[in-house]
Formats: C-alpha cells, sequence, structure tokens
C-alpha cells in the first residue's frame, strides 16, 4: 500500500467536549501520523467554501453556522492508505451507525455535529489540505 496522505478536522464540537486528545488517540492508535495540526476558527467564507460540494443539500447553512461556531482542529495525517484508513477510523457519517471504537462512535452527537472530518479521496484530500496548510507546515519525523 502506498504512504498517502489526508486532511483531518476535529469539528466544534468534538473541541467543546474536550475530546481532541481522545480524537488525535485514535489516529495514532490507527497508525496514522500527525504531520500538522494548528487550531483555527474558520471563516464564514471559509466554511462555505470548504463545504461548497454540499451547497444545494438542505443542511448547508446549519453546517456552515456550525463549522463556524468555535475553533476546530485541522491535521495533515500520513500513512498506508490513510485516506481509507482514517474513514474507518472515523466510522459513519451518523454516530449511531458508528461501529463501536471508531471516533464518531465514541464523540459524536448527531449526524450534523459527528466530531470529525477526513477527506474522502486524493483529490480531495490534496485540495483540502492546501486550503488550510502551505508547504513549510508539513513535518517529518
Ligand atoms: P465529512 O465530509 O465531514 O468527513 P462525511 O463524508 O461522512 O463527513 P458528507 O456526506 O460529506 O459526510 O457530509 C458532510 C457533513 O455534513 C457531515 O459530516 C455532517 O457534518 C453534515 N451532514 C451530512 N448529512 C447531514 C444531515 N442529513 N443533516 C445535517 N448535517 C449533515
Ligand atoms: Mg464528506
Amino acid at each position: 500500500m502506498a504512504i498517502e496522505r489526508t486532511f483531518s478536522i476535529i469539528k466544534p464540537d468534538a473541541v467543546r467536549k474536550g475530546v481532541i486528545g481522545g480524537c488525535l488517540a485514535k489516529i495514532e492508535e490507527a497508525g496514522l501520523k500527525i504531520v500538522a495540526t494548528k487550531m483555527i476558527h474558520m471563516s464564514q467564507r471559509q466554511a462555505e467554501a470548504f463545504y461548497a460540494v454540499h451547497k444545494k443539500r438542505p443542511f448547508y447553512g446549519e453546517l456552515v453556522e456550525f463549522m463556524t461556531s468555535g475553533p476546530v482542529v485541522v491535521s495533515i495525517l500520513e500513512g498506508d492508505n490513510a485516506i481509507a484508513k482514517y474513514r474507518e477510523v472515523m466510522g459513519a457519517t451518523n454516530p449511531a451507525e458508528a461501529k463501536e471504537g471508531t471516533i464518531r462512535k465514541a464523540y459524536g452527537t448527531n449526524i450534523g455535529e459527528n466530531a470529525v472530518h477526513g477527506s474522502d479521496a486524493p483529490e480531495t484530500a490534496a485540495d483540502e489540505t492546501g486550503f488550510f496548510f502551505g508547504t513549510a507546515e508539513v513535518h517529518q519525523y
């Protein structure tokens, strides 16, 4: 399997619950390496652009409002098959349907406030990473 990078957001609900560490622990336990990370508070404009693919969905307004409701932790994760592996660690979009041991099962509240985001393909991973990070912010260890 090739070494890949993916982009992660620990969403405002998880930050408010005080489980940044819990989310990062599950990421590291899965063998994913955190090669860049920072806390930011997304602007309305950033959140609208980030979720532009969902613009037509009925929950878009609510989603943008939620994602700007408090700080988030954005990270770049690296590892074998990182994109699919992180989606597995996150669990189903709806925490009620997420498997035991996943981040969303442990820390998600509902289908909207579901603790984390992870890229779904190599193209989105590259785009989303570029949106929040410059190359100088990525580290190797
Ligand atoms: P993410 O893109 O955040 O990693 P995902 O790929 O599992 O999650 P998407 O279908 O891309 O799910 O939806 C993006 C986000 O929009 C979800 O994570 C959730 O926060 C929100 N969302 C999705 N479906 C709903 C819904 N039915 N009602 C409210 N919010 C929703
Ligand atoms: Mg998605």
